[in-house]
């Protein structure tokens, strides 16, 4: 599939795994010049390293859920900002807007999320302290039930709790020889201006410029979805329950026209939308520039 990404053309390649036909999406994550990236692996008892970073066979890594869970919240923000258009792009009829609100994916909102979710930004709602509306499918005597406003469009790309999502993410890997630097960082009291007390930090780091590469796979079937007619950019169904509703007025027919559409004007752009990765992001880390690459 020939899919544009600015003024670029870029050719996607198509793969059978057997259990399903995806087009894979090839990725460059590159550090900026004035940060520096830190994902920290799980700390082992037996590391004398002070806060490792993650590795795959010896390579710094990203690993997918880090970049998942980044590529989940550009989601959120791009249908967020972006909801009159796709409303009008999809044929959603006005008072069924509220189908393409994202949910929240955890019963405990961040602050921020709060703020969204008052404005009405999220589906769903506060009940005490716990967030109720984040999408499932409920089976209640043999009928399925997702109510009213079915799985919303995030979780439709990266999945949720018992319902596939259309996204694999792999891990991404350094390119070239690993340059990670050991640093101590030591942080200066700003009221005296001589190191603060106890404010010694070790850790590992990678260097500014350091580049990871890694990809993305849309499924665009599988054998299941096949019998039913449906491929990715089609509203599923489950026991002929809609259970995309975000997606069933689409008057668009084209089954390789929808895909073209959800990964030029959805994927692409919250794909290079993401700025920031890892942790230690108050001390200016994580800062990175994502670009899809043409091969
Ligand atoms: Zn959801």
């Amino acid at each position: 599939m020939k899919i544009n990404v600015g003024d670029r053309k870029i050719e996607l390649k198509e793969n059978s795994l057997g259990w399903a036909k995806v087009l894979e999406i090839p990725i460059k994550i590159e550090v900026c010049e004035d940060s520096f990236l830190h994902i920290g692996a799980t700390p082992s008892p037996l590391s004398e390293k002070k806060a490792p970073i993650f590795k795959i066979k010896g390579k710094p890594a990203i690993p997918a859920s880090s970049f998942k869970g980044a590529l989940r919240h550009q989601l959120e923000l791009l249908f967020i900002n972006n909801i009159e258009k796709f409303a009008e792009k999809f044929n959603i009829p006005d008072d069924k807007k509220d189908v393409l609100k994202p949910c929240i994916p955890s019963p405990n909102p961040t602050k921020a999320e709060q703020e969204l979710l008052n404005l009405k930004m999220y589906r769903g709602k506060m009940e005490g302290k716990k967030y109720v509306g984040h999408c499932e499918i409920k089976v209640e005597e043999d009928k399925i039930n997702v109510g009213d406003l079915g799985i919303c469009p995030v979780c439709y790309f990266m999945g949720a709790t018992g319902i596939m999502g259309f996204l694999r993410v792999g891990n991404f890997i350094m390119e070239g020889e690993s340059d990670i630097i050991n640093q101590t960082n030591i942080r200066i009291d700003r009221k005296t201006g001589t190191a603060a007390k106890g404010a010694k930090v070790e850790g590992e780091q990678v260097k500014p410029g350091s580049v990871f590469k890694g990809k993305i796979e849309v499924v665009l079937s599988t054998p299941i979805l096949e019998m039913q007619g449906i491929k990715f950019g089609d509203a599923r169904k489950i026991s002929d329950v809609v259970i995309d509703k975000w997606l069933e007025y689409w008057e668009e027919k084209n089954k390789e026209q929808k895909a073209k559409i959800l990964i030029e004007e959805i994927l692409i752009p919250a794909i290079q939308n993401i700025r920031i990765l890892g942790g230690q992001k108050s001390r200016g880390a994580g800062k990175v520039s994502v670009s899809i690459l043409s091969e």
